[in-house]
């Protein structure tokens, strides 16, 4: 077990393995260790997420509108899209880098989809206005980590796995010095001095109970920074879509065109309720939107079919989509134009109205047959009648430890990539920007934490004593068992923090988190690595509740709805509200306070 290291990276998804090559590439002779709970490749959401076809989001040369300045379009949409509560020169910075991080990853063999000509074949995604999305399939993140890491194995860049950094070191200036390791198989403590940390631990899905992360996505990074007295900013703004319960497949794209029946447990359909003044095909049209706009936002009237859903399942019932036969009172002849040549685009030849519209599922084998077939492999046979069993998930955390433009944090020596970093998205992301930012910060904080690490040495500790004690002192009151603490967590989070938030239900779990935290998280019934995950789920749970309290307007994918069982969302309010949130550490527990993001610059 090393006691020193010149740069600590932690974290074994996309962002980590970047940062990690670029601090190597940067100052070859420095020392790096790249700490992951975990083994290296299978752990994280870029090793382990798909989707019917994953984006990576790059203006390149090829890329429309064309021309020197394409990038600024990209830049734009990132900021508008944000709803105006990021740092516009971060956006700038993601769109002016894609190029170079597409090109690394090209190098390094990542199998991307390319047209006839050979030129980089890209797509629209939600939120972009241009073609923008590189991808090599369905496995486009997993493509990424393995090229990564096939690198990384070329280099001297040693690699810990099956551990957590459960604390960050710091000295009385509070600078970061090393880090607190716990070993997943023997719970024992280590202390690690380093001269430079870059933390890339991913989002914090594990804090909701409906979720689409892995197991080890507990928001540790959010927590530690927290404790170590960083910023954190735009917590409140967390990507939630309609997702397979039984699969995790996020029901976007022809899974939502096909048009499938929206039906509970007694097969009876629940959308006209909720869109009333609208004729079988104007619910339709609506629910073919959904799939261009998979994750809620305020912006999409497609919302509703989110909070239908929402408002169905907090009522005790559960929601399917149905593709057996078509919703009540719709004729699909009578479909929009553009709809039907849509279906017939996407088929590649006309339809046949007889066959191709017979049916949801019909509509689905003509558009996107592998998605039936990629559903019957994991048990869902929709050609035998099975239903989708869908909920609102958690996928993408937007905020995160507040970055600047070299992936400092406030902290110094600590740097921050990928999704556990905040302040580059805002409200929402363009789809495909999550995985471009972490390659494009995951390389600044390489490279910066190698800089800093020259200019600042740590000496080697191996006092594990006070590692150790730093860590035990989570548990002080030790009051809740761990295990029974988290699943109240992600129960209340997933109930009252997803789609459909108030002010009485975000007040009512807040006390509940507050609650707990005075109590304390009692370790006993649990390891040590799992309690130290509790504590982390109960601290980020407690930022994101309180900003999303605070936030009382609805932007991006945060809707606030008034009392009585509003259906629609509260309006985004941009006189008092175009603004972002930063969380802090306060003696008394999390500070919040609405701050100005930096604004774009005027152009000629
Ligand atoms: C189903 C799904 C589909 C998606 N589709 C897209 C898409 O099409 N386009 C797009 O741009 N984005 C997409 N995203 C989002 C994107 O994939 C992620 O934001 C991105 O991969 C995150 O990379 P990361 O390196 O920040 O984190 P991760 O890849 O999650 O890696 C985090 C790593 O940190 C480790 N870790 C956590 N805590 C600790 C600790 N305390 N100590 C040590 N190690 C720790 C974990 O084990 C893991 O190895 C999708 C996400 C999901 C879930």
């Amino acid at each position: 077990m090393p006691h020193r290291c010149d740069i600590l990276v932690v974290g074994g998804g996309g962002a980590a393995l970047r940062a990690a090559l670029a601090a190597h590439e940067a100052a070859p002779h420095l020392e790096i260790l790249l700490v992951t709970k975990g083994a290296l490749g299978t752990s994280g959401v870029t090793a382990t997420a798909c989707s019917d076809r994953m984006a990576f989001h790059a203006t390149l040369p090829t890329t429309e509108p064309g021309g020197p300045d394409a990038w600024r379009h990209h830049a734009d949409d990132i900021y508008r899209i944000g709803g105006q509560v990021s740092d516009a020169d971060l956006a700038e910075i993601l769109a002016r880098e894609a190029a170079g991080a597409f090109d690394y990853l090209d190098q390094l063999g990542v199998p991307w989809a390319r047209r006839p000509d050979s030129q980089v074949d890209q797509f629209h995604t939600d939120g972009s206005t241009y073609a923008r999305a590189c991808y090599t399939g369905p496995y486009t993140a997993n493509h990424i980590e393995a090229a990564l890491l096939e690198r990384l194995c070329q280099t001297p860049i040693r690699v810990l796995e099956h551990h957590m950094v459960a604390e960050l070191l710091c000295n009385p200036e509070g600078q970061v010095v090393g880090a607190a390791l716990v070993s997943e198989e023997s719970d024992e403590v280590h202390a690690l001095s380093a001269s430079a940390v870059v933390l890339a631990t991913g989002g914090a899905g594990q804090a909701f109970a409906v979720n689409v992360f892995p197991p080890d996505c507990t928001g540790d990074g959010y927590a530690i920074a927290y404790r170590a007295g960083a910023e954190l900013v735009n917590l409140e703004f967390i990507q939630i879509g309609l997702c397979s319960l039984a699969t995790g497949l996020a029901c976007s794209g022809s899974m939502m065109r096909a048009l499938p029946r929206l039906v509970d447990e007694n097969g009876r359909e629940f959308l006209a309720d909720y869109m009333r003044n609208q004729s079988p095909v104007e619910r339709a049209a609506i629910l073919f939107a959904k799939g261009a706009s998979w994750p809620v936002s305020y912006r999409e009237p497609s919302h509703v079919i989110d909070i239908a859903v929402t408002i169905e399942r907090s009522r005790g019932h559960r929601v399917y989509l149905d593709y057996a036969r078509d919703a009540h009172g719709l004729d699909p002849k009578q479909l929009p134009e553009a709809i039907l040549a849509w279906y017939a685009g996407e088929k590649g030849q006309p339809l046949d109205a007889a066959r191709d519209m017979a049916s949801p599922l019909a509509r689905l084998l003509a558009i996107n047959q592998p998605s039936v077939d990629w559903l019957a492999e994991r048990g869902v046979d929709l050609r035998a009648g099975d239903q989708v069993e869908i909920a609102p998930s958690v996928q993408h955390f937007q905020g995160g430890v507040k970055i600047r433009t070299r992936a400092e944090t406030t902290v110094p020596g600590l740097f921050a990539a990928g999704e556990t970093a905040g302040g580059q998205h805002g409200a929402n992301r363009p789809g495909g920007n999550a995985l471009l930012d972490s390659q494009v910060f995951g390389r600044i904080a390489g490279v910066n934490a190698a800089a800093h690490a020259q200019a600042h040495t740590s000496p080697a500790t191996d006092d594990t004593a006070s590692a150790r004690e730093q860590i035990e002192r989570l548990f002080e009151r030790g009051g809740v068992p761990a295990h029974e603490a988290a699943r109240s967590i992600r129960e209340g989070m997933s109930d009252a923090c997803g789609v459909y938030r108030t002010e009485s239900g975000l007040a009512q779990l807040g006390r509940t988190l507050d609650a707990l935290a005075s109590k304390g998280i009692d370790p006993r019934d649990v390891s040590l690595y799992q309690a130290v995950e509790a504590v982390n789920l109960l601290q980020g749970a407690r930022m994101i509740v309180l900003a999303a309290r605070q936030r009382d307007e609805s932007r991006g994918p945060h809707l606030r709805f008034g009392p009585g069982g509003a259906l629609q969302p509260i309006p985004r309010d941009d006189n008092s509200w175009n603004r972002y949130l930063v969380v802090e550490r306060d003696p008394d527990g999390p500070r919040i306070e609405p701050r100005e993001p930096v604004r774009p610059t005027t152009r000629d």
